[in-house]
């Protein structure tokens, strides 16, 4: 139900759960943040960024 993707985080990444449209910066400084619907959640540092959720359940937007 839930995959992890390990990701470069270079530039400043969000991801955008795409049911309550919540959108979580993908630096939580190793924090394990949830979406309002808990559909999705971002775990990320300077290092990488674990995504947890499906992949329609999310949209990756950059700033
Ligand atoms: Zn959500």
């Amino acid at each position: 139900m839930s995959q992890e993707i390990a990701n470069k985080t270079k530039k400043d990444i969000y991801y955008k759960c795409t049911h309550c449209k919540d959108e979580i910066f993908g630096n939580t400084h190793k924090k394990l943040i949830e979406c309002k619907c808990k559909a999705i959640y971002i775990d990320g540092c300077e290092d990488y960024v674990r995504v947890g959720g499906d992949k329609g359940d999310y949209e990756v937007i950059s700033k």
